[in-house]
C-alpha cells in the first residue's frame, strides 16, 4: 500500500471574524450565533464544536461548557452528559456522512499530548475513511476548507435535531423548559438537542 504523507493538521482556517479574545471554549459558546461558531449542538453542560483546525471535515469536540482543566473536576451530571452527547455526536456523525470509522479521545496535559488547549477539557470525535489523506486536500484554498465545514456543519446539524437522545425517561420536555428559565442562553438560536440528565 502506498502511504502519502500529509500532515496531521490543516492550517488553521483564517475567517472573517473578530479573533477570540480568551480561551475559545469559554468565548465560542457565549456569542450568539452558534452557526457562525459553528457549536452544531449544545446540552445543559456541554456542547459540540466543529473544530476549525480538523482532521477531517466533521472533525468535532464535546465540550463542557466550564473552564475544566482536568476530566476529574467535572461534576457527574457534566461528566455523563459529556458521555451521552459524545454517544449523540457518533450517531449523528453516522447519519450525517457516514465515517467508515472514528476515532474519539482526549489530549490532556501539555503540548507533549499533541493538544493546542490543554486548560479546558475537550473530547475529540474524528471521523475517518478508508485512505482518508486523499478525502479532501490537506493543504488547499482557506475557502474551500471553510466551505467544506460549513457543509458538514448543516448536514450534522439536521442530523442532531432528528436525534432522540433524552436519557432520562422521568423528565419531561415541560421540565426541560422550566431548566432553561436559568436564563443560560435562551435567546440563542441552538440545534434541536437538549439532554435531560
Ligand atoms: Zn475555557
Amino acid at each position: 500500500m502506498d502511504r502519502i504523507y500529509a500532515p496531521w493538521r490543516i492550517e488553521w482556517v483564517e475567517r472573517d471574524e473578530d479573533p477570540v479574545d480568551g480561551c475559545p471554549f469559554c468565548v465560542l459558546p457565549e456569542r450568539d450565533d452558534d452557526v457562525e461558531s459553528w457549536i452544531v449542538a449544545r446540552g445543559d453542560h456541554n456542547f459540540v464544536l466543529l473544530n476549525n483546525a480538523p482532521y477531517n471535515p466533521g472533525h468535532a469536540m464535546v465540550i463542557p461548557y466550564d473552564h475544566v482543566g482536568e476530566w476529574g473536576d467535572l461534576d457527574d451530571e457534566a461528566m455523563l452528559e459529556h458521555g451521552r452527547l459524545k454517544a449523540a455526536t457518533l450517531d449523528a456523525m453516522d447519519a450525517a456522512i457516514g465515517p467508515d470509522g472514528v476515532n474519539t479521545g482526549m489530549n490532556l496535559g501539555d503540548a507533549a499530548a499533541g493538544g493546542s488547549i490543554d486548560d479546558h477539557i475537550h473530547t475529540h470525535v474524528v471521523p475517518r475513511w478508508e485512505g482518508d489523506t486523499n478525502f479532501m486536500p490537506v493543504i488547499g484554498e482557506t475557502k474551500v476548507i471553510v466551505e467544506a465545514i460549513d457543509r458538514t456543519y448543516e448536514h450534522l446539524h439536521e442530523a442532531f435535531s432528528t436525534l432522540d437522545i433524552a436519557v432520562d425517561a422521568g423528565r419531561s420536555g415541560d421540565d426541560r423548559d422550566e431548566d432553561d428559565a436559568d436564563g443560560n442562553g435562551d435567546d440563542r438560536e441552538r440545534a434541536a438537542v437538549r439532554l435531560s440528565i
